[in-house]
């Protein structure tokens, strides 16, 4: 995006000058930024931020970082005109939310995933086969448990959803805590 602005001279306005109906200068600021045929990206600038705040910001930043902050601005501008309220910020809770109910959904599959290990382990032990699991065969718990006739396994398995507190911010985690009972 580039220089592409420039490339009809200083005949064609960029986008920026055309909508704010000014000559463009041949050192617009907004010209690298804002090409002609792309007048949309300019209008939700223009309108959430204010074209002279949008000038202000790029004249403070050296040159190298004004591409990267006129993506930023454009792409919280659009994300500002299809959510008035929430903004960028819907877009990232959103994301958060989806990002805590799969993290929820991994914890209930490696939930299972122990559940079923537990339960095949105890129905080896019920049949005599060797040792109940390698890491406590020899163990004193396993040759208490292998002297008991009923050996029953409780998997207690809590997800605690952490809810956010306070906003957006990285308090979503999700903690989960698995009781693995032997009675
Ligand atoms: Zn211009």
């Amino acid at each position: 995006m580039k220089e592409s602005g420039r490339k009809q001279g200083a005949a064609s306005p960029c986008a920026a000058c055309k909508l704010l109906r000014r000559r463009c200068a041949q050192d617009c600021v907004f010209a690298p930024y804002f090409p002609a045929d792309e007048p949309q990206k300019f209008a939700n600038v223009h309108r959430v931020f204010g074209a002279s705040n949008v000038n202000k910001m790029l004249q403070e930043l050296p040159v190298h970082q004004r591409g990267d902050a006129v993506s930023s601005m454009v792409y919280e501008a659009n994300a500002r005109v299809r959510d008035p309220v929430y903004g960028c910020v819907g877009a990232i809770s959103l994301l958060q939310q989806q990002i805590d109910t799969l993290q929820t959904q991994l914890a209930l599959a490696q939930a299972e995933v122990v559940h079923l290990q537990v339960r095949q382990t105890a129905s080896f032990s019920h049949h005599g086969f060797g040792p109940a699991s390698p890491s406590n065969s020899g163990s004193p718990s396993s040759k208490l448990m292998r002297s008991q006739d009923k050996t029953t396994f409780d998997v207690d398995m809590m997800v605690n959803q952490d809810k956010k507190r306070g906003g957006s911010d990285s308090g979503g985690a999700v903690a989960t805590v698995m009781v693995v009972r032997v009675t």
